[in-house]
């Protein structure tokens, strides 16, 4: 099973991927959590993404799309992996949209956790101050300032995914404000029984597959996409850059 787990920084994403994790066997592929052990290790992404994080902008498209593609094919991800964090821009979907089609394989469903801001910013912000009172460690973005920044980008970048996976059938959402135990229950409920099929790959999916010039039938929970997005993806120049736009 392949899943995409969207929301807001602090809607429950690590928590929900953990519980699927242990369920399902399925590997979470945290691109938060990637960016931040290449930061902790000095690598040369490490440097050039530190400082974006502290200020909780988007790190560049082109970086975040080139370590999800090197770590789904890696052996642990072949039986399934939940995105927690990827994508978090149209740019990014896209290419992943073209990343699995080159790979063959498909996204079964992308769970919308939907949570009321106002609440998740003082949910938040007491879960800030219970650990600074404690004197544990935070994370350089865990603090009020960045963490409006982070749901700032999230509503202009991100939030737009949302209409983008409800136009090709996959978007499925629960309520992220109840408990922890309710919302995976809820997940569970909307979790397809049968695996996707892959899309095959288009014009702009790499010389790996050969290109039909029929219509193409897409699998059950990507058919749906519109003729005006498709278009557009294959308007895309072969090798575009994708920059991070910053908020
Ligand atoms: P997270 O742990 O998912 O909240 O991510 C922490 C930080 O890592 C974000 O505020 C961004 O700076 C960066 N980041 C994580 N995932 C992405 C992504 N898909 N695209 C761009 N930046 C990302």
């Amino acid at each position: 099973m392949r899943l995409i787990l969207l929301g807001p920084p602090g809607a429950g994403k690590g928590t929900q991927a953990q519980r699927l994790v242990a369920k399902y066997g399925l590997v979470q592929l945290s691109t938060g959590d990637m960016l931040r052990a290449a930061v902790n290790a000095g690598t040369p992404i490490g440097h050039q993404v530190a400082d974006i994080m502290a200020r909780g902008a988007l790190c560049p498209d082109e970086i975040v799309v080139g370590i999800v593609e090197e770590r789904i094919q890696r052996s642990d991800a072949r039986k399934g992996f939940i995105l927690d964090g990827f994508p978090r821009t149209v740019p990014q979907a896209e290419a992943l949209d073209r990343m699995l089609a080159r790979h063959g394989v498909a996204l079964d469903a992308v769970i919308e956790l939907r949570v009321n801001e106002a609440a998740l910013l003082r949910r938040i912000e007491s879960r800030i101050a219970e650990m600074r009172a404690r004197g544990e460690k935070l994370r350089d973005d865990d603090n009020p300032d960045v963490l409006h920044r982070r749901l700032a980008a999230y509503r202009q970048l991100t939030e737009p995914l949302i209409a983008y996976y409800r136009r090709q059938g996959s978007l499925r959402t629960v309520d992220g404000m109840a408990a922890i135990p309710e919302v995976t229950a809820a997940i569970d409920a909307v979790l397809p029984s049968k695996p996707a099929t892959a899309k095959p790959a288009g014009p702009d999916d790499g010389p790996k597959k050969k290109r039909t010039t029929k219509a193409v039938s897409r699998g059950p929970t990507i058919g749906k996409k519109s003729a005006k997005l498709s278009a557009h993806a294959r308007k895309r120049p072969e090798g575009r850059k994708m920059t991070g736009r910053q908020p």
